[in-house]
């Protein structure tokens, strides 16, 4: 075990809780040493001074010294900011916590990986803070993501074909779209709308750094959701406990669409 002393790195606390009397353990996502637990001493002492900075949902610059593989420490922090409306609203804490939970699995140990996605996830975490639709930003990680669980489907045409001028749906069995021609092929192909397919061919590709509005009718965005379920856990084999609260959402209730702007992506 490694111990690099008086580092300094920025972060997003994802989760913490109580150990002994008054310490400490608190889970960030760094931006240049992934996911570590932090040991807090003396949180619930009197005049404890880096209170905001140890909030789940707080960014903020911290300089500390950092384990390879034991509990790392926390010496300053400065520059906390809070995502407030992920904070405050359920909705939008639902889907940060599944993106954080979803990079969780998808890093593994991989440290390497955190820190080349560090940069993405926070950008997602803005962006829905922002009030962009929380399920369009969750869909562009989950999109991108699935290369680093080795699943790359084919999404810029028909895998049998190479046409991308028909209707097209996505299927499991031949992994990517299947253009109208082809869609005997697989009775079992997800049955998206064409519309559907199309946004999706549009997210997997976007740079969530150039996106400042998006626009999805409801039916788009359900069917989207329904898509990337049924792709997590039948290729990738995968469920993260936070989706299921989402999908209890997304039966319930769809939030209302961000205005249209210059750079809007849309359908
Ligand atoms: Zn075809």
């Amino acid at each position: 075990m490694a111990l690099f002393r008086g580092q300094t790195f920025t972060g997003i606390v994802v989760s913490r809780k109580n150990y002994k009397e008054r310490d400490m353990l608190v889970r960030i996502l760094t931006s240049s040493f992934g996911f570590k637990t932090f040991f807090v001493r003396g949180v619930r002492k009197r005049g404890f001074k880096w209170g905001a900075g140890i909030i789940p949902f707080t960014k903020a610059t911290y300089i500390g010294d950092i384990s390879t593989t034991g509990l790392s420490f926390i010496t300053n922090v400065s520059d906390a900011e809070q995502y407030q409306n992920i904070v405050e609203d359920i909705t939008l804490n639902a889907y940060a916590t599944y993106i954080l939970e979803l990079s969780r699995v998808a890093f593994g140990d991989d440290d390497q990986l955190a820190i080349k996605w560090y940069a993405t996830i926070e950008q997602a975490l803005f962006l829905i803070n922002q009030g962009l639709d929380p399920l369009i930003i969750t869909s562009v990680i989950e999109l991108q993501m699935l290369q680093l669980f080795g699943v790359q489907p084919e999404l810029k045409h028909c895998v049998i074909c190479q046409q991308n001028d028909r209707p097209m749906d996505f299927s499991e069995e031949y992994g990517g779209l299947l253009c109208q021609r082809h869609w005997q092929l697989d009775p079992n192909r997800l049955h998206l709308t064409p519309r559907t397919v199309l946004f999706m061919q549009r997210l997997a590709a976007v740079n969530l750094h150039k996106v400042s509005a998006i626009r999805v009718r409801p039916e788009t965005k359900a069917d989207l959701h329904h898509a990337l379920d049924q792709i997590y856990y039948d290729m990738v084999g995968i469920y993260i406990p936070a989706k299921r609260f989402l999908s209890k959402l997304m039966r319930t209730h769809i939030r209302p669409l961000a205005p249209r702007t210059k750079n809007n992506t849309t359908d």
